[in-house]
């Protein structure tokens, strides 16, 4: 809540004026509530809100009657549909499975934390038996979408594995029917023609790590060897998006994605990261910024910065990437396109990272090379920094309800309903935010943190802060309607029903 416009309870109607939320943004008072509706005000006007001195023939009263700001003339069973819809992803279990096929990685990333090995360490690859237990787990949740990704270390150095769990997935789907989906994050460095076309055969997306021009992507992402990981970023996105192409697939939809992670280094060269994927034809860049699990002091002081730092770099690229959709070009910041589709649409984008309650343990779960089931892959990077409390069953000896009834998911559930965390129950932007109470603990050491002083708070305060401010100035319309392009995201369809050669009459 803004102090500057601390409500005197002795002036608000309370027989009129329904339930709301508010806050100062910019000029005006944004008001918001748990439909997910918002409505600007000048500051004069909002006194005449709370005093219940708008009826029905001022111009205001209709906007604010429409998104459900009065106690009376409306209609209750649409706004509970409303609510309704937008925590519908409470319906169902985990549909984000992580797999690590290995932790082995040929990388040394600046930012990379605890949990990755040498090459040589090949006891950290999944055998196929532990591989055959995840899949047979994961299709025991109730879900109708089940999302397999690939992560490691670099999920690829065992390749058998991916094999396996791809087509035994697809195997057990002819019977199961469900929607099937699954992505890869790799660094490209082991890719070949052979792993191209058995991923793109059965629709399993791909996805890299970009940081951005070369001589930024190598500082970050240094090899552990001789080379450049760019160079392999290069040739293989290129390779890959060309084959897209050429099996007739609309460019917009199939090619490899990728994620950038902003270091110290990132954070004067925001236009140049932009402009790298835009000249590469990517429509989404995600302004990521460093999950500082685990550093020495010493990486943090050479890599890390403060969240006003962050959130600096953030409003100036974004004024930039919204400059560009302005000239004609489509790109979105994938995080602003998480919570526009929040405040803008009545839809909920299910963003894990950002939701209430989070979705830890609930929305996805992560199994490690060794059969071990954590709460996400956040979790077991914790795990692997010697706290063990993300670690909620293993595949050998758990059921899915002793995993998804596991205290640990119960008590993430909890620290993560904003109705009734402080600050959070308070504050405007909580309709578009979430939380992310393993990102407390590793700050703070507890699951609940602290706001406003947490830093996701301040990263997603910050960042909804900017959008709502900007709304807040467009005059004519023309950014809500960008922004509003942001938020439709045109469904992949999902895996191929791949059927083996000479299978295909049987
Ligand atoms: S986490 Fe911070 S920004 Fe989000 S609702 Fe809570 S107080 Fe507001």
């Amino acid at each position: 809540m803004n102090t500057a416009l601390a409500v005197d309870p002795g002036t608000l109607d309370r027989e009129k004026v329904g339930f709301f939320r508010y806050a100062l943004v910019g000029e005006k008072v944004l008001l918001t509530n748990d439909a997910g509706e918002h409505l600007f005000l000048a500051p004069g006007d909002f006194r005449r809100f709370i005093a219940g001195q708008i009826g029905p023939d001022d111009a205001l009263y209709e906007p604010l009657r429409r998104r459900y700001f009065f106690k009376h003339d409306f209609d209750a069973h649409a706004l509970a549909d409303k609510i309704r819809r937008k925590k519908a992803f409470l319906s169902h279990g985990p549909h984000l499975h992580a797999i690590v096929t290995s932790l082995r990685c040929n990388m040394s990333c600046k930012y990379c934390h605890a949990s990755r090995t040498g090459m040589e360490a090949v006891d950290t690859d999944m055998p196929l038996d532990v591989a055959r237990k995840a899949v047979d787990f994961a299709f025991r949740v109730h879900t109708p979408v089940l999302g397999f990704e690939f992560q490691g270390g670099e999920p690829t150095v065992n390749w058998p594995a991916i094999e396996f769990i791809v087509d035994y997935a697809l195997e057990k789907n002819r019977y199961e029917k469900k929607e099937l989906i699954f992505s890869v994050v790799t660094n490209l460095t082991f890719m070949t023609d052979e792993k191209v076309k058995f991923l793109l055969d059965r629709g399993v997306m791909i996805c890299t790590s970009l940081d951005g021009p070369q001589d930024l992507h190598d500082q970050n992402r240094g090899m552990t060897g001789k080379g450049s990981s760019y160079a392999a970023v290069d040739e293989w996105m290129a390779k890959i998006n060309a084959e897209y192409v050429r099996r007739g697939r609309d460019p917009d939809l199939f090619h490899v994605d990728a994620l950038m992670t902003t270091t110290r280094a990132s954070l004067s060269r925001g236009k140049d990261i932009v402009d790298e994927y835009m000249r590469r034809g990517l429509r989404s860049v995600h302004l990521r910024p460093l999950n500082p699990f685990g550093f020495a002091v010493n990486t943090w002081k050479l890599i890390g910065y403060s969240m006003p730092e962050f959130l600096e770099f953030y409003r100036r690229t974004l004024d930039y990437i919204i400059e560009q959709n302005r000239r004609g070009t489509f790109i979105q910041e994938r995080m602003a396109s998480v919570f526009l589709t929040k405040m803008l649409t009545p839809d909920e984008p299910n963003y894990s990272d950002c939701r209430s309650p989070c979705g830890s343990g609930s929305a996805q779960l992560a199994y490690s090379y060794d059969g071990n089931i954590y709460t996400d892959d956040e979790g077991r990077m914790a795990a692997h920094m010697g706290n063990d409390f993300f670690r909620i069953g293993h595949v050998d000896t758990s059921s899915v309800d002793e995993v998804l009834r596991h205290p640990t998911v119960k008590a993430l559930a909890v620290a993560s309903i904003q109705d009734a965390l402080p600050a959070c129950h308070s504050c405007a932007f909580k309709p578009s935010c979430g939380i992310q109470p393993l990102h407390n603990y590793m700050f703070d050491g507890d699951i609940f943190g602290q706001r406003p002083l947490s830093r996701k708070c301040q990263e997603f305060y910050g960042v909804q802060q900017h959008l709502y401010e900007l709304l807040s100035r467009d005059a004519d319309g023309s950014l809500e309607r960008i922004f509003r392009r942001w938020t439709i995201q045109r469904s992949r369809p999902g895996t191929i029903p791949y059927v083996p050669p000479g299978e295909a009459n049987a």
